[in-house]
């Protein structure tokens, strides 16, 4: 086939792939006066898995609009003031993570000791909320910002050969029957896993090394009921139970229900293998109605609800490269890594990467100074997969051990806490590393837990564990999360962040600030 003239683009930077992620990195490169060409090989709106922030992630979204100048994407990092400035780009209230144990075939039940349940407060109010991102909007709108901002936006674009000429790196393919030259000095692959570069270069997989093999099957559905309505509680909980990232965990998989302001609900489930065969998830629909029937509690919020999209079914949901950079050239995280959604992770590991890479952009010309630039970049991102990835197979090991399972998590949440806090006062080099991965004895303590945990200890090696995980929270927990009077009911308590100052080599004067800054408390409470 003989295409028409060549349309010819030179750039700084190509982004390909423009989910949130590589119009984020292109907004950041464009303040910094970089020419940037962003490449989509579909169009928007588009569905897109992951959906889901939290304070984290949302806390370096403020950081990245800070830093770069972007009110207009600041307004997306918290509920209240995305509904005021976007009401137009749906997405859902987050206030925290609920998490249920079930037992395959039986009833939800549980004691006033929350045996079989876990909820952990993220905000104390709405206003200041997190967000579940309803991706076909969202990503259409950050896609829009871009453009607004100077980006050549090229959709449906197919990228079919990249080669490097003089410095340059040429990227070819064909867009509406006309054939596409851009020649970039750097290329940032933001097209996901499995994605452009990871092809284009042949880098190789690297195999999971610590999570069992699990499956993805999810769609979005409408009318999901809420579980507060079906079963009220009776005493009220550290917030509305469906207004977060709800968990429904049992022996081998589990299943997330993010609901969004627009009516509809995501659900899905991630499986192990044996789960996965047994239900036959290729099956999609009929899989999932399989499933149900073997949760009847969860079953109940769908008695109603239809599937507004086909299911889709992921084969492998874990996905690693073996490399995330090289001469002119990076993946963000989000290319180089799935683990599981698990804990929300996807999104603070990309946002991590981009405020890392746009940086090391910025700092560094092409030469020597970058490569080690990028080097370091790598390992930093392997590490955190790595991090992620350990905490997470741990966590599926003991899917069938809720108290375990719930003593694990606890150092996701101290350890995401203790970043934000840190963060927010301007002490990052407190909390180095997603999941702290690169504290001198944080890091290595989830490394010793998470893999002695995944062992399924017994008797004393059992107990000798829970308290080798308290005291690798204890330094880091700024949220009460070692008080078991709270029988596994966490609230956001402005008072445990005060009484946490030391930890955080701060004031009590610097934490009320931040306690107001943040909207946590009211600018009144100081008098
Ligand atoms: C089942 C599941 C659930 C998840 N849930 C969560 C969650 O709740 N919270 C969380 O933090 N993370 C979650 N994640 C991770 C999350 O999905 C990712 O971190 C996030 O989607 C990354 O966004 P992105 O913009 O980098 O990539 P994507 O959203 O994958 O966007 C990539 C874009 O690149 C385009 N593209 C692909 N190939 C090419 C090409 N060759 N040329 C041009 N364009 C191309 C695609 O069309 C797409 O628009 C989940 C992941 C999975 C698998």
């Amino acid at each position: 086939m003989t295409l028409a003239p060549v349309a010819r683009i030179d750039a700084d930077v190509a982004v390909v792939g423009s989910g949130f992620a590589g119009s984020l990195a292109a907004l950041a490169l464009l303040r910094r006066g970089r020419r940037v060409v962003l490449v989509e090989r579909g169009r928007h709106p588009r569905f897109a898995i992951g959906e889901s922030s939290t304070p984290l992630a949302n806390l370096l979204l403020e950081e990245l609009s800070d830093r770069y100048n972007l009110p207009r994407i600041r307004a997306f990092s918290k509920w209240g003031r995305w509904q005021r400035a976007r009401p137009d780009v749906a997405c859902g209230l987050k206030r925290g993570f609920t998490f249920f144990f079930h037992q395959p075939g039986a009833e939800f039940a549980d004691a006033a000791d929350h045996q079989r349940q876990l909820l952990v407060a993220a905000s104390p109010h709405d206003d200041i909320a997190d967000t579940h991102w309803y991706r076909p909007q969202f990503d259409q709108a950050l896609a829009e910002e871009a453009q607004v901002e100077g980006a050549v936006y090229l959709d449906t674009t197919r990228l079919e050969r990249l080669r490097h000429e003089g410095g340059c790196t040429i990227l070819e393919g064909e867009r509406d029957g006309r054939s596409v030259r851009i020649t970039a000095r750097f290329v940032i692959d933001a097209s996901g896993p499995r994605g452009f570069l990871h092809r284009a270069l042949r880098l190789d997989e690297a195999p999971r090394r610590w999570l069992p093999a699990t499956q993805g099957l999810y769609t979005h559905f409408e009318e999901v009921d809420r579980w507060d309505r079906l079963r009220p509680t009776s005493e009220p909980p550290p917030y509305p139970i469906d207004d977060a990232a709800v968990h429904h965990v049992f022996p081998g998989g589990w299943i997330w229900m993010l609901r969004f302001n627009n009516g509809l609900t995501s659900a899905g489930a991630a499986l192990t293998d044996p789960v996965a065969a047994a239900l036959g998830a290729a099956d999609g629909a009929a899989a999932w109605s399989r499933l149900l029937a073997t949760l009847p509690s969860v079953a109940d919020h769908f008695r109603s609800a239809r599937a507004v999209l086909p299911f889709f079914h992921a084969p492998r949901l874990a996905f690693r490269s073996a490399r995330v950079s090289g001469p002119a050239w990076a993946l963000l995280p989000s290319a180089a890594g799935v683990i599981d959604p698990l804990l929300s992770t996807g999104f603070p590991l990309t946002l991590l990467g981009i405020l890392r890479l746009v940086d090391l952009l910025e700092r560094t010309s092409a030469g020597r100074d970058r490569d080690v630039a990028l080097l370091a970049y790598e390992q930093a991102t392997l590490a955190e997969l790595d991090a992620t990835e350990r905490l997470v197979a741990a966590l599926y090991a003991t899917m069938d051990d809720p108290p375990l399972f719930k003593r694990l998590s606890l150092l996701y949440f101290a350890a995401a806490s203790f970043s934000e806090a840190a963060r927010r006062l301007g002490r990052p080099g407190l909390a180095p590393g997603f999941l702290l991965c690169a504290h001198p004895t944080f890091g290595p303590e989830l490394t010793a837990c998470a893999w002695v945990a995944a062992s399924a200890p017994q008797g004393s090696a059992r107990r000798a564990l829970e308290a080798r995980i308290d005291r690798a929270i204890e330094p880091f927990d700024t949220a009460g999360l070692l008080d078991r009077g709270r029988r596994d009911w966490y609230p956001v308590a402005a008072a445990d962040l005060m009484a946490s100052a030391e930890k955080l080599d701060a004031t009590p004067m610097e934490i009320l600030r931040l306690l107001e800054r943040t909207g946590m408390v009211p600018a009144a409470a100081r008098n």
